[in-house]
C-alpha cells in the first residue's frame, strides 16, 4: 500500500492506538481531539491479555505493567453472601491475569507512543463534517476549520458520536436505563487486592471494586468504586446524600468502606451511561469506524477498550497486507467480525440479568452462575470470556505467548524487588 494521508478522530484509547500504529507503519497520521487538554474521563478499566497483545506489539507494555495492578480472579457473591462468581485468570493458564488502569495513565502511555512513532496530536478540535470528494476526505471543525485532504478518515469518537448517524452505517443505538455512579480513590495499602470483587442484590444492586493501578508520576495504587444505578435515579441518589450511600455500600460490601470514606461530595462521583451499537459494516470507501463509535457496549464483561486496541491492531495489519485502500478496510471488517459477533450479543444478553428492573433476573443469575462454576469446564468458558479470548461459542484464541511470558517477566520482577524492600526495611 502507498503512504496514506490519515486523520484519526479521537483521542480515547482505540484513536492514539491506530494513530501509533499506522505511523508506526509509515503513513502521514494527524489525531484531532476535541477535548482542549488530554484528560481521560472514566471510571477505572481492566485489560485483559487481548489488549496486552495490542500494547505488547505498540512496544509499551512494560511500560503499562509498571503502573497497573495485576488483577487475578473476578468474585462476585450475593448479598446473602453466596458465591455467584468465582473465575480465576489460571483456568486459562498459569501466569495470565488482567491489569487494573487508570485511565489517564493508559492515554499517556498511548500518546507518547504516537509522538514516538510520528504521529501529530492537536487538542480543541471538534469535528463536526466530513466532505468527501472522489477519494479524499477534509474534515471540518466546530469552529468552520478545513483539514485535509486525507486518504483516510479513522473515526474513533466514541460511543456518543455526532459523525456516526451521518455516515447512515448505524443499525442500533440505544441507551441503557441503567449506568453506575463510579468513584476513583486511594487503594488503602493494608488491603492491596488483586481481585475485581462484586456483590449483588437481585439485579438492581450491585457494587464493584477494581483495583486501578497508579496514576503515571503518582506512587499509591487506586481503587475504583461503581455503584450501580438507574440513569432516571441518579439525581435522586444524589439527594439522598453521602451518608446514605456510604451506608447501603457499606452494608453490601464491608471492604468498599476506606474507598468509600474517600468520597467528598455526591458531586466527586461520576455518573457513566452505556450505549449499545451496531453498525451494519465498519466501513464505507475512504472511512472506517471502531471502538465504540462502532461497537459500544455496556461495560458487564469489560472489553470495551480492549476491543478498540484490538480494532487498532486489525487496521494496521488490513493496511500492511492489502493492495488498495477498499481492500484494506473491507479486510478489517472481516478480522473483526468473529470477535463482535460474540462479544455484542452475549453482552447485551447477560447486561438485564446484572442491570434492570426485574428482580428474577437476578435470581435466577445467582443460581446458575453459581451451577455453571462448579463445572472446570464450563468455568474455563467463563474465564475465557473474561479475557476477551473467545471468538465464538466453540471457539477462541490463545494467549500470545509473548504476552505471557512478558507477565511472567514482570511478576518475577516484582517479587524480587518486593523482596529487596522487604530486607531493606527489616535492615532499617
Ligand atoms: C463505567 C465503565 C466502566 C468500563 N470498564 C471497562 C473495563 O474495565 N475494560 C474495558 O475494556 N472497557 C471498559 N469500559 C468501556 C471503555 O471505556 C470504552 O469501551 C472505551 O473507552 C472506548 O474507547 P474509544 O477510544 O472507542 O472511545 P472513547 O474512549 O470514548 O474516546 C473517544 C474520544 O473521542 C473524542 N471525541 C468525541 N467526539 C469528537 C469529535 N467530534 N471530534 C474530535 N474528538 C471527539 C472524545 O473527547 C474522546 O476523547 C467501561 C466503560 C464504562 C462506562
Amino acid at each position: 500500500m502507498k503512504r496514506l494521508s490519515v486523520a484519526v478522530v479521537g483521542c480515547g484509547s482505540g484513536g492514539p492506538a491506530t494513530a501509533a500504529m499506522l505511523a508506526r507503519a509509515g503513513h502521514d497520521v494527524v489525531l484531532l481531539e476535541e477535548a482542549p487538554k488530554l484528560t481521560a474521563v472514566g471510571a477505572g478499566i481492566l485489560l485483559q491479555p487481548t489488549g496486552m497483545e495490542v500494547l505488547l506489539e505498540l512496544g509499551v507494555l512494560d511500560r503499562i505493567l509498571d503502573h497497573g495492578s495485576p488483577v487475578h480472579r473476578l468474585h462476585g457473591v450475593s448479598a446473602s453472601g453466596r458465591a455467584v462468581l468465582d473465575i480465576p485468570y489460571a483456568d486459562i493458564e498459569d501466569g495470565v491475569h488482567g491489569l487494573g488502569m487508570y485511565r489517564p495513565t493508559l492515554l499517556t502511555i498511548l500518546v507518547d507512543a504516537m509522538a514516538d512513532h510520528g504521529a501529530e496530536l492537536e487538542l480543541g478540535c471538534a469535528v463536526k463534517r466530513i466532505e468527501r470528494r472522489g477519494s479524499r476526505s477534509w474534515l471540518i471543525d466546530d469552529r468552520g476549520r478545513r483539514r485535509g485532504p486525507f486518504d483516510l478518515v479513522v473515526l474513533a469518537d466514541g460511543a456518543r458520536s455526532d459523525l456516526r448517524k451521518r455516515l447512515g452505517l448505524e443499525r442500533r443505538a440505544q441507551i441503557y436505563p441503567w449506568g453506575a455512579l463510579f468513584f476513583i480513590g486511594e487503594e488503602p495499602a493494608e488491603r492491596a487486592s488483586s481481585t475485581l470483587s462484586q456483590v449483588f442484590r437481585g439485579s438492581g444492586t450491585f457494587v464493584g471494586l477494581l483495583p486501578t493501578g497508579r496514576a503515571i508520576d503518582g506512587h499509591g495504587s487506586r481503587m475504583s468504586l461503581f455503584w450501580s444505578v438507574r440513569n432516571d435515579r441518579v439525581s435522586q441518589w444524589r439527594k439522598l446524600g453521602l451518608e446514605h450511600l456510604r451506608e447501603q455500600v457499606v452494608s453490601l460490601m464491608p471492604e468498599a468502606e476506606a474507598v468509600v470514606e474517600q468520597i467528598p461530595s455526591m458531586e466527586a462521583l461520576m455518573h457513566a451511561r452505556y450505549l449499545d451499537v451496531v453498525l451494519d459494516r465498519l466501513w464505507m470507501p475512504g472511512i472506517v469506524c471502531l471502538g465504540d463509535h462502532a461497537h459500544a457496549m455496556s461495560p458487564q464483561l469489560g472489553q470495551g477498550v480492549n476491543m478498540a486496541l484490538l480494532d487498532a491492531q486489525a487496521l494496521a495489519t488490513a493496511i500492511d497486507e492489502s493492495e488498495h485502500l477498499s481492500a484494506a478496510l473491507s479486510a478489517f471488517d472481516a478480522a473483526r467480525r468473529d470477535h463482535l459477533d460474540f462479544y455484542q450479543p452475549v453482552n447485551r444478553l447477560a447486561t438485564p440479568f446484572f442491570q434492570s428492573d426485574h428482580a428474577p433476573l437476578g435470581w435466577f443469575r445467582d443460581l446458575a452462575l453459581a451451577q455453571v462454576s462448579r463445572v472446570p469446564l464450563l468455568r474455563r468458558q467463563q474465564a475465557l470470556t473474561m479475557a476477551g479470548l473467545k471468538t465464538g461459542p466453540l471457539t477462541h484464541r490463545p494467549v500470545s505467548r509473548a504476552v505471557r511470558a512478558a507477565l511472567l517477566r514482570h511478576e518475577a520482577r516484582s517479587q524480587r524487588q518486593f523482596e529487596a524492600g522487604a530486607v531493606s526495611t527489616s535492615h532499617w
